[in-house]
């Protein structure tokens, strides 16, 4: 029998069902590498059951904590379908505006390393972990049975490769078995709340899409009627998309990426063309490959309504938050600074050291420096197929808030 040991006194959060083991928490290991463990208090009570590998940087994942249970290759696939049915509400939306999001969200769903997206006939599949790489084939297998995707992308994340001793890799999928595509394989067309977006499989920044901001998307229409919107950290333009059908005046879309930028032009053509935006919408939109922090120094002042900030993760671990904090403060004390008075500005964090808490402190720092009082009209997190699980606080990454600003 695999078994590790935790010292003394640091188990009282695994006992909470906290998933993660580090190393300064184990006592004894008697065990293979990449195997099922058993994992035990110091006085040899059974606390959950785990997977051990020498070489992550998280040496143990806890996967159960109930003695019973056996952890064999049917506990993976059953436990990839749990997460997809859990989903129930997004496949039966009856309205066909939506189908892309995510089916399998990692720890939050008693899984680790692994998310899943759909989109429409394809399914992107992202590995954070070795533990998920060990059972990518496995997860393909479960996800293909129930799904029936024309095609499932496996990538490894590139921001974990490197600490966990993994290849950026990118796998294809279909029928039971890895395919290499002859020559470039066809964009995929999904869609999102009755937008359509394009992506080209195993291309794009993490997943393709960012599923997790669908709810606020909506919730900023209503304040771009009529409105000059400034899209910062665009991406392909999916808030775009939403003020432009709300009725923006224009959008000047923000991105460091000009791949990104390319496909949020596309994106605006399609919607277009198919009469989800104004005819005219195109005329609206202005691009730019820039660095928000520097751009955001020279806009014109008093010139825009609505200013939308979701720059990518800032602080990527706890160390990094303090940084981070000045990086989110400098950008929304510009923002405030340079919008019209009683301008909107919907502001994002997608670093899970800077929460809500954290960022309405960093908000009211920069409102100080900029001289004006803010209103908090929403606050907002991921939407429901990205669920917080109360036991791994890791989880809960995304938090923003849209206020109003008063000078
Ligand atoms: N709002 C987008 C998602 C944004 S993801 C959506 O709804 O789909 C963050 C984006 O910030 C990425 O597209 C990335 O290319 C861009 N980015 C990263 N650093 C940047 C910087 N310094 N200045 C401008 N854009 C940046």
């Amino acid at each position: 029998m695999n078994t590790i040991i935790i010292k003394d006194g640091k188990e009282k959060q695994l006992l909470n069902h906290h998933p993660w083991v580090f190393s300064g928490a184990i006592e004894e290991v008697k065990a293979t590498s990449a195997s099922v463990v058993k994992v035990l208090t110091a006085d040899l009570s059974f606390l959950a059951w785990g997977w051990y590998d020498e070489l992550s940087h998280i040496p143990v994942h806890l996967l159960s904590w109930n003695e019973e249970e056996i952890i064999d290759e049917s506990w993976w696939s059953r436990t990839i379908k749990k997460s997809i049915l859990r989903r129930k509400e997004f496949f039966n939306d009856k309205s066909g505006a939506t189908n892309a999001f995510r089916i399998v969200f990692s720890e939050s769903d008693m899984l680790a390393g692994i998310t899943a997206d759909v989109y429409g006939k394809m399914i992107r599949i992202i590995i954070s972990a070795r533990i998920a790489w060990d059972h990518k084939d496995l997860f393909a297998k479960a996800i293909e049975d129930l799904l029936h995707p024309d095609v499932i992308v496996i990538t490894t994340d590139k921001l974990y490769t490197k600490i966990e001793g993994l290849k950026e890799t990118t796998l294809f999928f279909k029928d039971g078995e890895y395919f290499t595509p002859d020559g470039k394989m066809d964009n995929v067309f999904f869609k999102e709340d009755d937008f359509i977006f394009e992506v080209a499989p195993g291309s794009g920044q993490k997943s393709g899409f960012y599923c997790d901001q669908r709810d606020n998307r909506k919730r900023i229409e209503k304040y771009c009627e009529g409105a000059t919107v400034l899209d910062g950290c665009s991406y392909t333009g999916a808030f775009t998309l939403h003020a432009l059908r709300a009725g923006a005046k224009s959008v000047l879309a923000l991105d460091s990426s000009d791949p990104s930028l390319r496909q949020l032009l596309r994106n605006v053509h399609i919607n277009q063309n198919s009469n989800k935006i104004p005819e005219n919408s195109r005329d609206k939109v202005t691009t730019k490959v820039c660095n928000i922090f520097e751009e955001l120094r020279v806009i014109e002042s008093d010139y825009f309504d609505v200013i939308i900030l979701d720059p990518p993760k800032l602080a990527k671990k706890k160390s990094q938050v303090e940084t981070a904090s000045r990086a989110y403060k400098d950008m929304n004390r510009l923002a405030m600074k340079k919008i019209k008075d009683g301008g909107i500005i919907a502001t994002f964090s997608c670093s899970g050291g800077v929460d809500l808490a954290l960022l309405r402190t960093i908000l009211a720092w920069a409102a100080m420096d900029s001289n004006v009082e803010i209103q908090i009209l929403e606050t907002l997190t991921a939407a429901s197929d990205h669920p917080v699980r109360l036991s791994f606080p890791e989880s809960d990454y995304l938090c923003g808030y849209i206020i109003k600003v008063i000078k």
